[in-house]
């Protein structure tokens, strides 16, 4: 079949790549100049299926009212009267019953296990290289309270077999020696040895650079404007280059996906939350983390990329707004600095800020339409890279007609119909 791809971050380009793998003739359409130019551009580097949980949960509600007046707060919520805003926080407090969490929760945790196999399978296929670590990930607690809290944490993930290690601030310090210098602001971590880091960047950019090799084309510098339908399928496209036409389309377009399905009447619940990063050259190796350490305190992951640190996070409601406020910057570099100082160059520092496409109940959106012949890949929200893999390659056996691997009926957009 002929695909379209709408999109070429990271979900994108893992659809494209396992969609020619399965056969079909692809070609991917993206408005910047390359891919992974958005919201895959600069995360924070954790490739975690341990972490899979959503954030809609009990207790959520009283948290962010209390994380709304910290200096350095994980949440920022703009004053708005975006009614898609305000539609999108009471969707997902309603999601945040010990209920509806478990389920939620099992869905990502499903998507993002298959996700990291995937990925590991596609490594050893292509030796693709990415400035990747097997190393695990680190969440450090800096007070008691949050350290004797992680039983329901704990108990989440014994249920669902996946390994893990409660190390005290000693243990902490020596699997991460860079904190041992500021170990004292530390009382114990949970340490993940399952999961992974890596640069979503350079993985999208090589990925995409094999997928041309195996057949797929790619479209840049093209903007989409507009499905044009024929009954109950889409015709084609049009965008800034003319109308093309496809057998088959995949909406990939993280954030902005709502945005081209309302043309079809469909109510796609995805709402951009915004993210910073900063990127800094290591200067002292020996300070830097080995892999990624998770600030619980200020949901802030620092990760070791390469020759570099990415630190990450904060969850801001803004809108479509790409601004970046130096008091953003001044997060990150507090966590940085305050746990691995003078491991980085801050005169360097790189700041960026990315949109996640993030549904209320936290599981992306995978699968058919009520459009014959449209599919979609989108609203990975916190945890696109970690998912990446898994989602595009149950993706392609949906549009392949094959069994996925996994359940995948709970993924699609019908679960909100109910
Ligand atoms: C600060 C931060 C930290 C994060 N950390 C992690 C992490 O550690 N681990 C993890 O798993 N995930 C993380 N994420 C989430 C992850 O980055 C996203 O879920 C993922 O990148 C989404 O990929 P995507 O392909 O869906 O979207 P995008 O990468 O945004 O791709 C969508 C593409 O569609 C294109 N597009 C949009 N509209 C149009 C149009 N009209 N015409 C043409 N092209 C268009 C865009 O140019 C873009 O290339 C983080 C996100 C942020 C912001």
């Amino acid at each position: 079949m002929n695909i379209i791809i709408l999109g070429a971050g990271v979900v994108g380009v893992t659809s494209a790549w396992y969609l020619a793998k399965a056969g079909h003739s692809v070609t991917v359409i993206d408005r910047q100049p390359a891919a992974a130019l958005e919201t895959s551009f600069a995360n924070a580097g954790e490739v975690s299926p341990g972490y899979s949980s959503p954030w809609a949960a009990p207790g959520i509600p009283v948290k962010a009212l209390k994380w709304l007046f910290m200096q350095h707060s994980p949440l920022i919520i703009q004053p708005t009267l975006d009614p898609a805003a305000l539609r999108w926080i009471s969707q997902m407090l309603r999601n945040c019953t010990a209920q509806r969490y478990a389920i939620n929760k099992s869905r990502m945790v499903r998507i993002a296990e298959y996700s990291r196999d995937c990925l590991m399978a596609l490594r050893e296929e292509t030796g693709i290289q990415y400035d990747q670590r097997t190393q695990g990930t680190l969440e450090v607690f800096r007070t008691q309270k949050q350290f004797d809290g992680i039983g329901k944490d704990v108990a989440v993930l014994k249920a669902g077999g996946v390994a893990y290690e409660i190390l005290d601030r000693e243990g902490c310090a020596s699997v991460e020696p860079g904190l041992s210098s500021s170990k004292d602001k530390i009382v114990g971590g949970l340490r993940l040895p399952g999961d992974e880091t890596g640069d979503c960047f350079m993985f999208t950019t090589e990925l995409a650079k094999l997928a041309e090799q195996a057949g797929v084309k790619f479209l840049y510098d093209t903007g989409i404007t507009r499905p044009i339908t024929e009954g109950n399928r889409l015709k084609a496209i049009v965008t800034t280059k003319g109308t093309m036409e496809a057998d088959v389309f995949v909406g990939a377009l993280g954030s902005y996906t709502p945005k081209f399905v309302e043309h079809l009447g469909i109510d796609l619940p995805v709402y951009p939350i915004k993210g910073y990063s900063i990127t800094v050259p290591i200067i002292d190796a020996a300070r830097a983390p080995v892999s990624t350490v998770m600030d619980e305190t200020h949901k802030i992951a620092m990760t070791r990329l390469g020759d570099r640190i990415r630190v990450g996070g904060m969850a801001e409601i803004a809108g479509f707004s790409k601004s970046l406020p130096a008091k953003r910057q001044a997060t990150l570099t507090h966590s940085i600095e305050d746990l691995f100082g003078g491991a980085g160059d801050q005169s360097q520092a790189k700041f960026w800020t990315g949109l996640r496409p993030m549904t209320p109940d936290g599981t992306p959106v995978i699968g058919a339409t009520r459009y014959q012949n449209l599919y979609l890949n989108t609203g990975h929200g916190t945890l696109g890279w970690t998912m990446a893999c898994g989602s595009a390659r149950v993706l392609s056996d949906i549009v392949s007609g094959n069994k996925p691997e996994i359940e995948t009926a709970d993924l699609a957009i019908s679960r909100y119909a109910a």
